[in-house]
């Protein structure tokens, strides 16, 4: 017995959704991206002066979610802005690409 959650609500550990590429429940998988690779030492050493709250901001990592089953990405997990849900490329496709058309204007 599984339960499934809505892939907006995902966390820190691989659990059960509805993949809406596959249309199947399967297992998501973590992947960490560090967004800030060589800054590392840079940051340590401002940090040692910052908040918190500050800290664990700069110090999270981006978070991806894939579906086990397909290997799609089915969400993103940004530290600072949070969770993007993905979906599968439908009909939204096309107004998603002219908001960012507008956006570049
Ligand atoms: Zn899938």
């Amino acid at each position: 017995m599984v339960t499934i959650i809505p892939t907006s609500q995902l966390g820190n550990k691989p659990e059960w959704i509805h993949c809406p590429f596959c249309s199947t429940d399967a297992l998501t998988t973590l992947e960490q991206v560090d967004p800030i690779g060589e800054a590392n030492g840079l940051m340590l050493f401002l940090c040692c002066c910052m908040p918190v709250t500050v800290y664990k901001t700069l110090f999270a990592k981006d978070i991806r979610y894939r579906c086990s089953n397909c290997q799609n990405e089915v969400a993103y997990r940004h530290r600072v802005n949070g969770i993007t849900v993905r979906e599968p490329p439908a009909h939204i496709e096309e107004e998603y690409t002219s908001q960012g058309e507008q956006m570049k204007l």
